[in-house]
């Protein structure tokens, strides 16, 4: 009893108030405080290290074959717009060193992240058109690990990991673009239509089988799915064809060799038929009318009828989103990353030597 009334009088002695209720807020307010300058300072200090593991990360960029002699230029702040706009310019052009030197000489001197964002942005986009898909990895990482919600680099790190056929790591970059509001349907069946026909682990009837079941989806481009099967098992190839979406694999059937032709088939079809009288592979009956909708294959008939043999057809592929032209298919938009916009554009020309090459 006397040892605990000498140490409340000790603490009387110390704190003259500590019993009083007052005195227990002022301590909670106190602690409040304490915890909120800590929090504060502890931000600050992760934000500087961020800083500073962001400049260390870019400095692994910096070439010394840079073209333009920038490195010594003076930085002003009224220069960004200017010289960002110029980076754009270059990498439109192709010039994607210039582009890049440019951008590292802007995050170098701009302090303010969500100008320097802007940048980190363009900066991956050009190494992802310029093909340093690992560098575009890293520059989206980066942003991404100081702005989670960055919706353009998850979009953009979801292309980088598909062209480094790495499609389970592009899905999974799907799930916080939905959460943003993002429509990602298509986006999903474009990677998993990816991922399925380059499974190892699939025998080709196992994916002649899966593919089967996607035709009846929309969101599973068609010509993909056909070219695949085409490629996989004829017979299902053809069993699958369907006539409202002949024209989307126009080039395809133009370019199969004969012995891959089902004539049950093509001739049950009137479309089908068109086409492969237009190629020369059918006979044509000066008498018979056959129509197809598409024009060219129509014209080659016309043509053919008249007497002149040495027409054929020649493919380019458009764009539908950038309206840019190639002279190949793609899967997606070489110039704008576009998926299913590809537009068949075949035109008559004059028939060159017989090359036989298959697209399959
Ligand atoms: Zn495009």
């Amino acid at each position: 009893m006397l040892e605990l009334y000498k140490k409340r009088k000790l603490l009387d002695n110390i704190l003259p108030a500590y019993d009083d209720p007052l005195f227990s807020i002022l301590i909670i307010v106190l602690l409040i405080l304490i915890v909120a300058v800590s929090s504060y300072i502890m931000g600050s200090f992760k934000e500087e290290r961020k800083d500073k593991s962001l400049k260390r990360f870019l400095n692994r960029f910096n070439t010394k074959e840079c073209l333009l002699e920038i490195e010594e230029m003076p930085f002003d702040p009224t220069l960004t717009k200017p010289l960002s706009l110029l980076a754009f310019a270059f990498k439109n052009q192709g010039e994607y060193q210039k582009a890049i030197s440019l951008n590292l000489y802007l995050i170098e001197n701009i302090s303010d992240f969500h100008k320097k964002k802007e940048i980190l942005e363009q900066l991956g986009q050009t190494y992802l058109k310029a093909g340093f898909l690992k560098r575009a990895e890293s520059i989206f990482l980066q942003i991404l690990h100081k702005q989670v919600r960055n919706k353009e680099a998850l979009y953009h790190l979801g292309i980088v990991y598909e062209l480094l056929h790495e499609y389970d790591k592009a899905l999974e970059t799907l799930q916080p673009l939905k959460i943003l509001g993002e429509k990602t349907e298509n986006l999903k069946a474009h990677l998993e239509l990816n991922r399925l026909l380059t499974d190892k682990k699939l025998n080709s009837s196992q994916k002649v089988e899966e593919l089967k079941q996607l035709l009846v989806d929309d969101r599973y481009e068609y010509r993909r799915i056909m070219k695949a099967l085409f490629q996989l098992n004829l017979s299902s190839a053809w069993e699958n064809i369907q006539p409202s979406k002949i024209h989307s694999i126009l080039d395809i059937l133009w370019f199969l060799p004969t012995s891959n032709l089902n004539f049950d088939i093509i001739s049950a079809d009137e479309t089908l038929s068109a086409i492969f009288l237009a190629k020369g592979v059918l006979p044509l009956d000066q008498n018979s009318i056959v129509k197809s909708d598409i024009f060219a294959i129509d014209t080659i008939i016309s043509a053919k009828k008249g007497g002149n043999q040495k027409v054929d057809l020649n493919f380019t592929y458009g764009c539908n989103k950038c309206k840019q032209h190639f002279p190949i298919a793609f899967t997606r938009c070489p110039q704008c990353y576009a998926i299913d916009a590809i537009q068949i554009k075949e035109t008559v020309a004059k028939k060159r030597k017989q090359t036989g090459y298959s697209l399959l």
